[in-house]
């Protein structure tokens, strides 16, 4: 690689201004992208410094005009440079170009004005607050009481904070404001504000999570950098353990990122970041505007902060020495970018540990297949915590065969120890949480009579229904003409499956007329921040039964759950893709999770008709090894990740024709290079690729654009690269304005 291309003014507006030098012979095999180099510049080759944002051998122009690199700047390595590295890091594995790569980690910049930061300080004495809550609660007058409760907790809050998490209208401060309550202070700058880190907030860890920490923080006196994997069921203490670990990494200078799926990210998680770290703590989440994503990035890059609690995007936190990096809830799907380039933040991760010399841990109650099986493989250090911290009892788990049901008349959507249990909460006014599980509900078509399910004979994955009276596989293209009986029983009842949390609600209401309901669905959540205000209702006990998608599996804790009902446990598992079992497994096991958390246990009621599955037998037992165990053969004998891996490409175009066309070229010179493989390096065990399709994607038209999918599956994912590589040159040498090609590596999902 002899031609660099440097960028010296490194922002979004001016990625695509760069400038290309020669990398003089006695620099060349020392320059990487992202290094900081020094460069004669302009008319009077002032020296400045600037980025290598690529490598290249082929001249821009002249090579005699070109001026040369003078030297790499040894003793500044600015945090922008490692985000370069992680950029062109993420460009080359999972395929788009550098520009898209960079725009993805670096933050826009836009003019902000001076943010007038707020706080809300609680005015009478404790006595009069407690008396003046009573008084809300008794009117029923919900928000205000919410908010008092907390400040005669916290004495103070952060107004944004208040405002966006705890669900309180600037209408009902201000009139709090004039009843004397509360005072809006907004001299105090939030930065500088102290909300008192505390040891007081401090609990003494119990024997098994200071295992854990002792040897997190061991490794860490010593400097080994480490990826671990703690797998511990909700409640055990993870996050108690992680803050442990984050305030040692502070104190001896270092920053950390934390990630939280965005729907875990509450009031409640947050405030005890920040009442641990004080006021060193930001927080990033969607509904920051650009401006204010900025300014926390500014505030990370000045030092002014040390611990970034965010969704998958606060990994690209310019910390100038990232010590650790957690990933909570590791197996969750939002990780993974939808977006080009389309990363795993738990590889990114990886990665940016590795720049900085920085630890990672990963944490969940149900691992994703990939990290036990990288923990497996001792890539990973493993550690389990299988008690709640606060001594609480695990929930009571059993399940009802739908088909049984069905077989005694019963074609309620509640089987009857359901339906039982729900009177039985009602009259000891305890709460019900009723989980729908409607995700990868794709079509699929089932026997009601004996739960058999259409799937491919060629793949383990269930067929869709088309419109037409077609049954198609998704992974290999079979296809075949859709049934009216089941053909293992027989029996007519057999088709589609539709049931949504509209419908059951409606239900709810018909068979427990007496009891308060919310629903909580992709409908109902669609306004900015009605998820936490059903969740905070909920909490508040407005209401008996909560409804909902698998959205009500995470967030608060509701002391007075008693019963979780599963209504259709199966619905997952017929998702047309290999992660449909473990995806089923991790829903019900979270939400079986939710049922006894405050000092009464919990009941659980699985509904399914499938009751012979492995991830619903081994979700009621809470047994993740079992799962584990079973699952991975499964992927070994079908060659899924994580034991092999997955690309996928995608041909998308306006016309269909040209859609198929594009893709069956692509596919055609990859077939050919896999065979002749001997003249490519690295694809000589021509036999361990697998290339199926093209075909039709799962959704063939999505607005007008018609998409084309080809799968690649091999062991080495370094043989995938090559077939990326292969596949972009050919892009190059065959641009065509009307098709877009777009690679996922191990999707999460079918295309
Ligand atoms: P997880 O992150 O595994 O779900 P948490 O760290 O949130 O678990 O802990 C669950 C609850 O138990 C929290 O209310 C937490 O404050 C409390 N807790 C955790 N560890 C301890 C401990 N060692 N002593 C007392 N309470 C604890
Ligand atoms: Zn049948
Ligand atoms: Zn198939």
């Amino acid at each position: 690689m002899s031609y660099a291309n440097i960028i010296v003014n490194i922002s979004h507006e001016n990625l695509d201004k760069t400038f290309q030098y020669t990398v003089p012979s006695h620099l060349e095999g020392t320059v990487s992208v992202g290094d900081y180099v020094s460069i004669p510049f302009g008319k009077g080759n002032r020296q400045i410094n600037g980025y290598v944002m690529e490598l290249t051998d082929t001249p821009a122009f002249d090579p005699a005009k070109q001026k040369e690199i003078l030297s790499i700047v040894k003793d500044a390595d600015p945090v922008e440079s490692k985000l370069l590295k992680l950029a062109a890091w993420m460009k080359e594995r999972y395929g788009s170009t550098m520009i898209t790569a960079l725009k993805t980690v670096l933050p826009t910049r836009k003019k902000i004005r001076g943010q007038e930061k707020k706080t809300i300080i609680l005015v009478p004495d404790a006595d009069t607050a407690a008396d003046q809550l009573r008084i809300f609660e008794q009117k029923h007058q919900t928000a205000r009481a919410r908010l008092l409760r907390e400040l005669i907790r916290e004495k103070e809050l952060d107004y944004r904070l208040v405002t966006s998490k705890l669900n309180i209208s600037p209408a009902t401060l201000k009139l709090l404001e004039e009843m004397g309550i509360l005072r809006i202070d907004s001299e105090r700058v939030y930065r500088n504000m102290k909300i008192e880190a505390s040891d007081s907030m401090k609990p003494v860890l119990n024997p098994a999570q200071k295992k854990i920490a002792d040897s997190i923080l061991s490794d860490l006196k010593q400097n080994k950098r480490k990826t671990y994997l703690i797998r511990g069921i909700t409640g055990s203490g993870k996050t108690e353990v992680y803050m442990e670990i984050i305030e040692a990494v502070i104190s001896r200078g270092r920053q950390a990122i934390v990630l939280i799926p965005e729907i875990a990210l509450t009031y409640q998680t947050v405030l005890r970041f920040y009442k641990r770290f004080g006021d060193r703590v930001s927080t990033l989440h969607s509904k920051l505007s650009e401006g204010e994503r900025y300014d926390q990035f500014e505030r990370a890059k000045k030092g002014e902060i040390d611990v970034m609690i965010g969704p998958r995007s606060a990994l690209f936190t310019p910390f100038g020495n990232l010590g650790l990096i957690v990933i909570d809830e590791e197996h969750e799907s939002t990780y993974k970018s939808e977006n080009m380039p389309k990363y795993h933040a738990r590889e990114v991760a990886e990665e940016l540990a590795r720049l900085h010399g920085a630890s990672l841990i990963l944490g969940s109650a149900t691992p994703s297949l990939n990290s036990y099986y990288e923990a497996m493989q001792g890539n990973y250090q493993l550690f389990t915590l299988d008690q709640r911290a606060k001594e609480a009892h695990l929930p009571e788990v059993e399940i009802t065969d739908l088909r049984e049901e069905l077989k005694k008349g019963n074609r309620s959507i509640f089987g009857t120890s359901l339906r039982e249990q729900i009177f039985d909460r009602l009259e000891k006014n305890e709460q019900v949480m009723l989980f729908l599980n409607r995700r990868g509900y794709a079509g699929f078509v089932s026997c009601r009579s004996c739960g058999h399910v259409m799937t491919c004979p060629h793949c383990d994955v269930s067929l869709s229904e088309h419109r037409g009276g077609k049954l198609i596989c998704h992974y290999c293209g079979y296809e075949q003409k859709s049934v009216t009986a089941c053909p293992e029983c027989g029996s007519k009842m057999i088709g589609g499956m539709r049931a949504g949390t509209q419908q059951i609600e409606e239900q709810i209401k018909k068979i427990f007329p007496q009891a308060r309901v919310l629903r909580m669905d992709a409908d109902t959540t669609k306004k900015k921040d009605s998820y936490e205000q059903i969740l905070s209702a909920f909490a508040n006990r407005e209401a008996d039964i909560l409804v909902g998608t698998q959205m009500i599996v995470k967030g608060h804790d509701f002391p007075y759950v008693t019963l979780v009902g599963i209504l259709a446990a199966d619905l997952s598992l017929y998702a047309n893709d290999y992660r449909a079992s473990e995806r089923t497994f991790q829903l019900l096991t979270q939400a079986a999770g939710r049922a006894g958390r405050g000092d009464r246990t919990g009941n659980v009621v699985i509904q399914t008709y499938q009751p012979e599955h492995y991830s619903i037998v081994y979700a009621s037992k809470q047994d993740y090894e079992g799962f584990y165990t079973e699952e991975i053969a499964y992927r070994k004998l079908l060659g899924y990740p994580p034991v092999s891996h997955l690309l996928a490409i995608l041909c998308e175009s306006s016309e269909e024709e040209k859609a198929e066309a594009y893709a069956r070229q692509i596919s055609q010179v990859l077939k050919k290079a896999i065979e002749d493989g001997q003249s490519l390096s690295g694809l000589t065990e021509y036999d361990i690729i697998n290339l199926i399709g093209p075909a039709d994607a799962t959704v063939k038209k999505i607005s007008d654009v018609y998409r084309q999918v080809l799968y690649l599956k091999a062991q080495d994912m370094q043989k995938l690269k090559t077939v990326k590589d292969l596949t972009e040159q050919y892009l190059e040498e065959h641009p065509d304005a009307k098709i877009r090609v777009t690679f996922d590596l191990d999707p999460l999902h079918g295309y």
